[in-house]
């Protein structure tokens, strides 16, 4: 039982050979595939690098995400186009 209000939808990730990191963590990030790319509700794309950052679940407004690829902390908020990451300095 969640104790969310509404259940997150959970993803399966696949390796898309992402190699900028340890391959431990390849599976959670891509690269864009073009300007026709979308993005999916577990994605987000890094601001500083255009890296898409992958979650196991639905990104929701408030989560906090880490961009290893440029070593970002960032803040998902909803944008004009759906959820943008927002820079975080700790
Ligand atoms: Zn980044």
């Amino acid at each position: 039982m969640s104790l969310e209000p509404q259940e997150r939808r959970r993803y399966e990730l696949d390796d898309r050979g992402f190699d900028e990191v340890p391959a431990k963590y390849r599976k959670y990030y891509r690269r864009l595939e073009g300007p026709r790319d979308t993005l999916a509700p577990n994605e987000l794309l890094c601001p500083v690098c255009k890296v898409v950052i992958r979650s196991t679940r639905e990104l929701r407004e408030g989560d906090r995400l880490y961009c290893m690829a440029c070593l970002t902390r960032l803040r998902v908020i909803s944008g004009a186009a759906g959820i943008e990451g927002l820079v975080e300095y700790t």
